[in-house]
This record gives C-alpha cells, structure tokens and sequence, in this order.
C-alpha cells in the first residue's frame, strides 16, 4: 500500500531520535482482542450481558466487587484469560524495530489495560498504563496498599452466564477479595500509584530528549474516552513534534503538519515500514 502521508511518516521516524507510543483500543482490535465500541460492539463479545441489559458504561464499575463479585470477576476474570492467550499483533514489532535504531528509543503511553506492550517486549519502565494493567491487582481489604501481580490467579468463568466461579482471587496477606488494578468509570478507589511512578519516568526520559527530534506516533486511540490523543497532541506541541495519527475513524489531526492516517493501526504500521525499507 503506498500513499504519500506513509512516506512523510517514514521520513519523520527515520530523522528522529527518539519515539512517543501513544495507544488506545484500535492497537489491541488488531491483534483480534473484542471490539468493545458501541453498544453492539461490546454485546458481541459478551452475549450473556445483554440478556441482563449491562453495557460496558455499567459493567465496569468497582460497585460491582461489592454487590455481586462473581459477576464482576467473571467479565475481567474473561477478559484477562483473554489478554494471556492473545500475541500481540507484528505492529507492536515494528515500532520496536524503528525505536531499536533511535539514540533515546522509545515510550509507550497507553490506555490499553492488556499487558501488550509488555509482552511484545517493551521494557517495563518504558511503559505508561494510564488506565492501569490487568495483570495487577489491589486488595479491597481496606488494610492492603499497592498492587500485586495477577500472575498467580486464574479465574474460571462461567461463558454461558460469564460469572466467574469460586474460588475467585483473594488477597494473600488478608484474605480479602481483590480487583482488577484498572481504572473504572465512578472509581475514586483505583489505587494509582503504579500509574503515577510510570507517569513520572515518562515525564523524565521526556526533559532528557527535549533538544533531540521527537517523533509521536498515535495508534488507534479514539474520541470516546481521549486521554491518549489529548496526550499526544500537548506533547507534539511542547516539543515542537510531528504527530502521526493512525486511526480508522477519526483521524483528523490538529496541526497542518501532524500526519493523518485513516486506517487500522496494523495496516498502516506495516505500510510505513515498506517505506522505511525502500529508503
Ligand atoms: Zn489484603
């Protein structure tokens, strides 16, 4: 696929010296993880919620740990099954590639709660989760503070009803229930000091590469909830970058010369790559 918005893109990575990820939901459809936009969307990948009238707005609220955990571990119990089983998609292999050849390398900002990055072999502390990870949990005790890997869980979940089955994840200091270290809609409870200590790396390596060439790469993030574009659209502006938005939907860019992109994060991915390879 050629166009000539890839090779201008190409030719902002290939000059840079250093690379800002911002990522949201589309990254992660690419890889086949549920498309959770809409209603509909999110009523597909879990039919037994529309039985019950629960969209996403009204599932992922922390109340439920309280009123019925196994409905509420059941869909993230689901969802973290999900994120383990899945690879992430060549895209998250590229943007390493192009990073692995920069003076600074890379940071990933990202809403996705999926681990990818991670696991498609980002270091850690070149990671922000701003919504949190899935792969870590907090006690709800009320005694516990921080985080604790959700590695040692596995919750088995119901897929007729999608309510997850005793025994469900409970602390290992108290006993008590844990929840998911994610960020959720009514949640003053999410306890945030993984995302904050990541936040504050990022804003460091950010004043290290401040007199080099910034490139800012945007991968599917949307309008809905727009942390990740109201993110990368403020940096691109104090650092004086071009903003490259790959988004299918709304790939509409601020600035005349930020780089707009309306395709899937993997098709357009794959498409700068071609051009950094003719080069
Ligand atoms: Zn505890």
């Amino acid at each position: 696929m050629s166009h000539p918005d890839f090779r201008r893109a190409a030719e902002v990575i290939r000059s840079a010296d250093a690379l800002l990820i911002g990522a949201g939901a589309g990254m992660g459809v690419d890889s086949g993880l549920p498309d959770f936009r809409g209603t509909e969307g999110f009523w597909k990948a879990y039919p037994a919620y529309e039985k019950l009238g629960l969209d996403l707005g009204s599932m992922a609220n922390p109340q439920w740990f309280e009123s019925d955990p196994e409905l509420a571990w059941g869909f993230y119990g689901h969802r973290l099954g999900l994120y383990r089983a899945t690879e992430p998609h060549p895209g998250f292999s590229l943007l390493r590639d192009w990073a692995s050849r920069m003076r600074h390398g890379a940071f990933v900002f990202t809403s996705n709660v999926d681990g990818h990055f991670q696991k498609a072999g980002f270091a850690e502390e070149r990671i922000v989760e701003v919504h949190g990870s899935l792969h870590f949990v907090q006690c709800l005790g009320g005694t516990c503070k921080g985080v604790q890997p959700a590695a040692p869980y596995t919750v088995d979940v119901d897929l007729e009803t999608f309510r997850a089955r005793q025994p469900l994840p409970r602390c290992a200091t108290c006993g008590a229930l844990v929840r998911p270290n994610i960020l959720m809609f009514l949640d003053p409870g999410w306890e945030y000091a993984r995302s904050r200590d990541q936040r504050q790396r990022l804003d460091r390596w950010l004043e290290e590469v401040r007199p080099r060439r910034l490139a800012i790469i945007e991968c599917g993030a949307g309008k809905a909830i727009p942390s990740v574009r109201g993110f990368c659209e403020v940096k691109a502006q104090a650092h004086d970058a071009t903003l490259i938005r790959i988004n299918v939907r709304e790939a509409d860019v601020p600035r005349e010369d930020d780089i707009r992109l309306p395709f899937k994060a993997l098709e357009a991915l794959r498409a700068i790559d071609e051009e950094l390879r003719r080069a």
